[in-house]
């Protein structure tokens, strides 16, 4: 394991300090970017049918009717009281998401493996009561260890819902939360941190929701998970090309990644979180305990 040195960018004034999905293309470039790191990786079939999976999202979000708008009411209210104004774990949920959980099942199966179809089949044909409970557990940060080839499909439902809701919303009308390893707009935990370079926004980080896509701005050499500054490094794999880190943190021992867009504009946070799993196995015997999930993954929850 290589450990390098961490460099600090203070935040500029007009950088965007949230950075909300487009609900047009964040899950067709996921789609590309899965395609591309196939390629020639151990785990291309895998990566491949992620890949599959991110274009039923896209397909899903295009097709998905519009849902109410977030009342103004709610929306000041979260302002006022330093909340999320989509909250991932309250009891109400769009039941649409269901509806886009079968579409996604629907697009798979011509292509899925003879023994993931009877697990497809029976996702597909499960109650709302069911599904909800799955549901729950996830967006609870409890996933059902049982249901782990199930999840990743309800999390995708879930993410094309939670995605199309975000993208509705005025990123003017948000602020960042008092506790900075949560999403401001769903209050989950981010998969992964982006060290993003754009006309608009040169070399900052920003941390990645795991559920709504939505991104903010965190500043580098700080610890998602308990906001510390002392004890950071980033480590990487011996002799990759260093497009993905993990920051570990000693003060309280947990590591989230970080993916660099100028060593790949192309890159994408959940994409390459899941091709670079060899990083978590590292550090993980390291001692240290990943702070956010990727959803896509039950295993990869912290
Ligand atoms: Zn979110
Ligand atoms: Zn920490």
């Amino acid at each position: 394991m290589e450990t390098k040195p961490i460099s600090f960018n203070p935040p500029t004034e007009d950088a965007p300090a949230i950075l909300l999905p487009v609900a047009g293309s964040v899950f067709a470039e996921r789609a590309e970017r899965f395609a591309t790191l196939a390629e020639g990786h151990k785990l291309a079939d895998w990566l491949h049918f992620l890949g599959r999976l991110a274009r039923a999202q896209h397909d899903a979000l295009q097709a998905l009717p519009e849902l109410p708008p977030l009342p103004a009411a709610a929306l000041e209210q979260a302002r006022q009281h330093h909340m999320p104004p989509l909250n991932a774990t309250a009891a109400e949920r769009p039941a649409v998401w269901r509806e886009v959980l079968r579409q996604l099942i629907a697009a798979l199966l011509p292509h899925a493996p003879a023994g993931s179809v009877p697990l497809l089949g029976g996702l597909a044909a499960a109650d709302d009561i069911r599904l909800e409970a799955l549901a729950d557990g996830l967006l609870h940060g409890e996933p059902d260890p049982a249901a782990a080839g199930e999840l990743p499909l309800v999390a995708a439902a879930l993410q094309v819902v939670f995605t199309a809701r975000a993208a509705h919303l005025d990123a003017a009308q948000l602020q960042k939360l008092d506790t900075p390893g949560v999403c401001p707009c769903c209050g989950s935990l981010p998969a992964i941190s982006i060290v993003r370079l754009s006309p608009a926004v040169n070399n900052l980080r920003y941390l990645h929701c795991s559920l709504c896509n939505t991104e903010w701005n965190v500043p580098r050499a700080t610890c998602a998970a308990c906001g510390g500054d002392k004890g950071l490094a980033l480590q990487q794999i011996d002799g990759s090309d260093g497009k993905v880190r993990a920051e570990t943190c000693d003060g309280c021992k947990s590591y989230l990644k970080i993916v660099y867009q100028e060593k790949d504009p192309r890159v994408d946070p959940v994409a390459d979180d899941l091709a670079t799993l060899a990083l978590d196995l590292l550090v993980d015997e390291a001692g240290y305990g990943r702070s956010g999930p990727n959803l896509l993954l039950v295993n990869a929850a912290g």
